[in-house]
């Protein structure tokens, strides 16, 4: 990586041309701050960034901001840590207590999937090893800062940042960074006005930013009502005695997912049949969604607060939450019709990959998917129509009906990014667009351009430009 001395500068180590291993440089003289330290997820290829060498030594950094606590955007953090990074990790609260759920279980799949290789002898790697295990992911909970929002705090040398609500899940922030004089805003992953539980995203405040570096997940795109509702399908599923798997995120989605189900069953739409939550990172998060609600939290809706406040709004009476692995498998394709709702979302690693194997060759099940399914996983395949999945080296028959809501989306659309970028008073000194899939990022610059006249450009990956 070059340097460019005293000028502030932004290098794109991730989310350039792709939506997964967001980490942003900004670098000025020696100091480095790095925002989002994510994992590189979905193709082989994109995977395989992840062990390849930092572009900056990680003792050289001084600071790491994170936006939340999704694994794309904080699942590097302990490779970086062992790498010899020495500084202080910032979130805000449930962002920090969420990440440490989500390390947890990342080093814990990856040294069991390389585990499981080293057995079946199909890894690259040989012997097998994980990119980071349990010790370190514990070394790197263990630098995480708990920040307030709407706070200005210094990280580092000439460097502000100030954390905002971006809807996204809980924790998410926006965060405004001054860097040496320079005012930047990071969107993080922008939410949508109409979460179930979660404020809306703040507006961005009024001042001339130097640059807006802004996601674009569905940046080519507006969420437009499925085809499929998913009441419809659940309710189609279970009169034909079937059952229904809903891979989701376990942060957030589960959440999304179980009041929705909550309010269907309350309301009689769909008929009250057990309802699985199989995922321990899910269950953690639930609790921590439940103390949000409880504590009165700023980032939860105020109706929400009020009615709900020492009830629990995700538990329609016929919830059953899976610890333990014994009780994960009694819903092994199950024979009496229910909803198991289990991670990940994307159907590649987790519980989830078990339930999919016995549920995917029997025409009885439905597997929805409600999120969003990234190029290369398994999910993906499954959406676009794939008559067969390859599962721990074998190859499972789809004959479960497969379908894709999109209604839980908790990514603004084009219209809804604009919406946000717009609610700045005056015109940024240029855009950044990241975290898109080829095409989306483009797209989306374009339309800034267009509809905003802003400099927009989307960087390549390892571009680097002054601020
Ligand atoms: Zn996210």
């Amino acid at each position: 990586m070059t340097t460019n001395g005293e000028q502030p500068t932004i290098t794109f180590l991730g989310a350039a041309g792709t939506v997964t291993g967001s980490r942003f440089l900004l670098s000025c003289g020696e100091t480095n701050v790095m925002v989002d330290c994510g994992l590189f997820q979905g193709l082989k290829e994109l995977r395989l960034k992840n062990w390849a060498p930092l572009a900056i030594d990680a003792a050289k950094i001084n600071a790491v901001l994170l936006t939340h606590a999704h694994l794309d955007h904080c699942g590097y953090i302990p490779k970086l840590v062992e790498q010899g990074y020495k500084g202080k990790i910032h979130s805000t609260k449930f962002t920090a207590k969420l990440a440490a759920v989500i390390l947890r279980d990342s080093a814990r799949i990856q040294t069991e999937d390389a585990k499981y290789a080293a057995k079946k002898g199909f890894s690259k790697h040989n012997p097998p090893k994980p990119l980071y295990d349990e010790d370190d992911a514990e070394k790197a909970i263990q630098k995480f800062q708990e920040e307030e929002f709407n706070q200005r705090i210094q990280v580092a040398e000439q460097t502000f940042v100030t954390f905002h609500t971006s809807g996204h899940i809980l924790g998410a922030a926006t965060l405004e960074v001054e860097f040496f004089g320079k005012k930047l805003m990071f969107s993080g992953d922008l939410g949508r006005d109409e979460h179930p539980l979660l404020v809306n995203p703040e507006r961005i405040i009024a001042g001339k930013f130097d640059a807006l570096i802004t996601e674009s997940t569905y940046g080519d795109r507006e969420h437009v009502a499925s085809s499929t509702n998913f009441e419809k399908a659940i309710n189609e599923t279970i009169e034909g005695g079937g059952s229904v798997l809903i891979p989701a995120f376990a942060v957030d989605r589960t959440e999304i997912i179980l009041v929705r189900i909550r309010e269907l069953m309350e309301s009689g739409v769909i008929k009250k049949v057990p309802v699985y939550a199989d995922s321990p990172m899910a269950l953690k998060a639930l609790d921590y969604y439940r103390q949000a609600i409880n504590e009165g939290s700023l980032e939860i809706r105020e109706d929400i607060r009020k009615s709900w406040a020492g009830r629990d709004p995700f538990d329609p009476g016929s919830l059953v939450e899976l610890e333990s692995v014994e009780q994960s498998k009694t819903v092994n394709d199950p024979s009496q019709p229910c909803i198991i709702i289990s991670a990940s979302g994307m159907g590649t690693g987790g519980r989830v990959v078990h339930h999919l194997r016995q549920m995917l060759p029997n025409s009885k099940h439905t597997i929805l998917f409600v999120g969003y399914q990234a190029i290369g996983t398994r999910g993906r395949a499954l959406v676009d129509g794939a008559e067969q999945v390859k599962m721990h080296g074998e190859l499972v028959p789809v004959r479960a009906r497969v379908e894709q809501i999109a209604e839980f989306s908790v990514h603004a659309d084009s219209n809804e990014l604009i919406k946000w970028l717009s609610s700045t008073s005056v015109a940024p000194g240029q855009v950044f667009v990241v975290h898109g899939e080829a095409g989306a990022a483009e797209s989306f610059s374009d339309s800034i351009v267009a509809k905003l006249g802003w400099k927009s450009h989307a960087p390549k990956d390892g571009e680097q430009a002054l601020l």
